[in-house]
């Protein structure tokens, strides 16, 4: 066992009957969204987190899904309030990786097995880096094909706002996934974490846009951000539910002390990670077929933070890829763990890890939500 790998602990808990009752509702109302939400005591998370896990296993079975993450670049032409590559840093060295090197990460991630790849940015839509992305996208589906993955790795993207055209193009390259966080369904807390010239409407139109060209969407928020209720957060569930995604990511809000956000005060780190598994177990339990990431934030503010997602309804692990020497200037915030291990040491890792929660690792396939099989499927003629 690697020696970052700490054990969960694992035992038969009392669950609040109240609690039960509520979580194995079919169709729930924002109040008791926000009313699971707010479970706090002990034995009520237990009761949400086990008719969550109860939904997966039955929804979507055992498998862990993994997506080799590969930071293509810290460059970034916005300003987010809370994000640590914002373009205001200066300081900090950006870098981009080259084509080859984008596809030596995804011929790691084709050996270990993971089955698909994120490829994740800060926000660029000049010519350059666009054509960068098109032609590493090309070249992976085309030069990690196997015996046991005859299509390739499987492409999400992660690369924030941009384009019809820009979509169509990288879609028509090979991409299939792309993942855009909402960051928050609020619109006037949108506004108070972004600069005026990013809007909460574009970003919805851009989920529009994506889901158009055929995509399969997924959208996140960051939980537990200043000035954040529990109201936002049950609204958020139900805006995953009425754009009816396919995939989820979303994690603890992890202040940046050079951000302007940071200086802000949020809530405490125990409540941040609590309120990040208890929305997993809300999204899990609202949108039953979709696939929820367990995020490396929760990691960086809980050693086993990943595998109490894991326990609590997620079903996606992003195991890092990245090439170690330029993985520190990737830091959306402080604390990210698995700076220096060696993807290799992440793979050994990452599988005991999955194996504490109970689960099994779905090797060499794309690991595509049921959500989005069910959906897509429907449009074929
Ligand atoms: N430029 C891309 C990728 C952004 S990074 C885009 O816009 O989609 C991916 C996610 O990291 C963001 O969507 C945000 O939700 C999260 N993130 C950024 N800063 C964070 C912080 N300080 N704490 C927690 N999550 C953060």
């Amino acid at each position: 066992m690697s020696s970052c790998t700490p054990t969960i602990k694992r035992g038969s808990r009392a669950a609040s009957p109240e609690f039960a009752r509520l979580a194995a509702q079919r169709r729930l109302c924002r109040e008791e969204v926000a009313k699971l939400l707010s479970a706090s005591q002990a034995a009520e998370i237990e009761a949400v987190r086990a008719e969550a896990e109860r939904v997966l296993l039955a929804r979507c079975g055992n498998e862990v899904y993994l997506r080799g993450l590969v930071e293509v670049s810290n460059a970034c032409a916005r300003d987010c309030h809370y994000c640590g590559i914002r373009k205001s840093l200066t300081a900090i060295p950006r870098y981009t990786l080259t084509a080859d090197e984008i596809v030596a990460c995804a011929q790691l991630c084709a050996e270990a097995g993971y089955g698909s790849l994120v490829l994740q940015s800060g926000e660029r839509s000049d010519k350059a880096f666009i054509d960068l992305v098109c032609t590493a996208v090309r070249r992976i589906r085309r030069e990690t094909r196997t015996a046991v993955q005859p299509e390739g790795l499987g492409v999400t993207l992660c690369i924030g706002q941009q384009s019809r055209e820009i979509y169509k193009r990288l879609f028509d390259a090979g991409a299939h996934r792309y993942l855009l966080r909402i960051e928050t369904s609020n619109p006037k807390l949108f506004a108070a974490i972004h600069p005026p010239e990013q809007s909460f409407q574009s970003r919805v139109e851009c989920l529009g846009l994506l889901r158009e060209i055929g995509y399969q969407v997924g959208t996140g928020v960051m939980v537990g951000l200043p000035g954040q209720s529990i109201q936002d957060l049950a609204d958020d569930i139900l805006f995953f539910r009425d754009h009816d995604v396919d995939m989820i990511g979303m994690g603890p809000y992890i202040p940046h002390p050079d951000t302007p956000l940071g200086r802000e005060p949020c809530a405490d780190v125990a409540e941040r990670v609590r309120l990040a598994l208890v929305m997993v177990a809300a999204a899990r339990l609202v949108l039953r077929d979709v696939n929820i990431a367990s995020t490396t934030a929760l990691q960086a503010l809980d050693p086993v933070g990943r595998e109490k997602g894991l326990r609590f309804g997620a079903n996606v692990i992003m195991p890092q890829v990245t090439p170690a020497d330029v993985r520190r200037h990737y830091q959306l915030y402080p604390g990210k763990p698995c700076l220096e291990e060696s993807a290799g040491e992440c793979q050994t890792c990452l599988a005991m890890r999955i194996e504490s929660a109970g689960r099994k690792v779905g090797y060499n396939h794309w690991g595509d939500s049921a959500h989005a099989r069910r959906r897509l499927d429907r449009r074929m003629p």
